[in-house]
């Protein structure tokens, strides 16, 4: 009898995997996400965007979202796949993060960026450094390989570089576009014609992003691995023109970074100042952990309570079961992921 029940069980079982396999996936039923990313917020219009370059941003943010799937795929850890898509994108001058990095108001690049993974809460971050190709790899070293948690300037560089991170001249960062925005910027801040958030709205060609935007840009990526494990990162090249040593949300954890397995990874992108204030990230997670707010809808609160203090900006965030949000009050994001059967999607706009 019992055999019988046994095999009836196992009949059924077979018919329903096959089953299963067969049935395309239907509308409504959960898609998971592996990972997801972001390429910077901003006043990204149609209008100030060629098809040429909306192509160059579609291609680069593929292949960001490709290099870290592979990383999952082959069953690496999440962090490595944060790495990876990152890497992706600070090597391209497209964004503001790595060698497309914005200037400081004396024309140097100082560069931030921070990584957090969510099985251990372990983070690793470091603020205005200037002779390292690729910040995420600096502070995942500073995570993995310090008992501390961000490291800023000189010592961050020296850190780094004994830990196999590679190094380059400053001038590796320079690209003409960048420069252009930066010297704009400052002869409309010497002529009284621009106040910080208000610069000539077409002084920026090199990204769709209007100049009013000088401090977007930033990349940022979630994923969420094999073993149920998240992780998040983000890098940026801060804000153009900025002065005196200023650091913005993209390294500090709970701001611009912030990822718990119980909850979500996050990335933020934005008016730093306003993000730190919100301590974005972090509210994102809270918010679903004390409130029980879906991701989408933690999103949406953060980004709104940003909006109210007068800042702007987006987020990205993938919670443990692969249910992805992608908030902004800007006119657009570069944005995209890519769910389990490395299927992507990209947007720029409000779609
Ligand atoms: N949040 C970054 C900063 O304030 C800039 C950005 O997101 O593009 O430094």
């Amino acid at each position: 009898m019992n055999r019988v029940v046994i095999i009836l069980c196992c009949f059924l079982m077979s018919g329903f995997l096959l089953a299963s396999c067969d049935v395309p996936v239907s509308e409504g039923q959960h898609t998971k996400y592996v990972m997801v990313i972001h390429g910077g917020a901003g006043t990204i219009n149609k209008e100030s965007m060629t098809p040429e370059k909306e192509q160059a941003y579609k291609e680069a943010l593929t292949e960001a979202l490709q290099a870290g799937y592979d990383q999952i795929k082959e069953g690496r850890a999440s962090l490595d796949a944060v790495q990876s898509a990152i890497n992706v994108m600070e090597n391209s001058p497209l964004f503001n993060a790595g060698k497309g990095a914005v200037f400081t108001h004396d024309g140097k690049n100082e560069l931030d960026a921070s990584i957090m993974d969510g099985a251990t809460l372990k983070a690793g971050a470091v603020a205005g450094v200037t002779n390292l190709k690729n910040p995420i790899n600096a502070a995942r070293a500073v995570m993995d390989k310090s008992e501390h948690v961000m490291m800023v300037g000189r010592g961050a560089e020296i850190f780094a570089a004994a830990n196999g991170c590679d190094t380059v001249p400053p001038s590796y960062f320079f690209t003409q576009e960048r420069w252009d925005q930066l010297q704009r910027m400052i002869s409309q801040e010497e002529t009284g014609h621009a106040a910080f958030n208000d610069i000539d709205p077409k002084s920026s060609s090199i990204s769709g992003v209007s100049g009013k935007d000088k401090k977007f840009g930033t990349v940022g990526a979630v994923a969420l691995d094999k073993s149920g494990n998240l992780a998040a990162g983000t890098s940026t090249g801060g804000m153009t023109n900025k002065k005196y040593g200023r650091v913005g949300d993209a390294p500090i954890i709970g701001a611009g970074t912030y990822c718990n397995n119980a909850t979500a990874g996050i990335s933020s992108t934005g008016w730093g100042e306003f993000y730190i204030r919100e301590v974005a990230a972090n509210r994102l997670s809270s918010l679903m952990e004390l409130k029980g707010l879906s991701v989408d809808d933690a999103a949406r609160q953060v980004i709104d309570e940003i909006g109210k203090m007068g800042g702007n900006g987006g987020i990205i965030a993938l919670d443990k079961a692969g249910n992805v949000a992608m908030e902004f009050n800007t006119p657009g994001m570069y944005r995209g992921m890519i769910d389990e059967n490395g299927k992507v999607s990209i947007f720029i706009y409000k779609e």
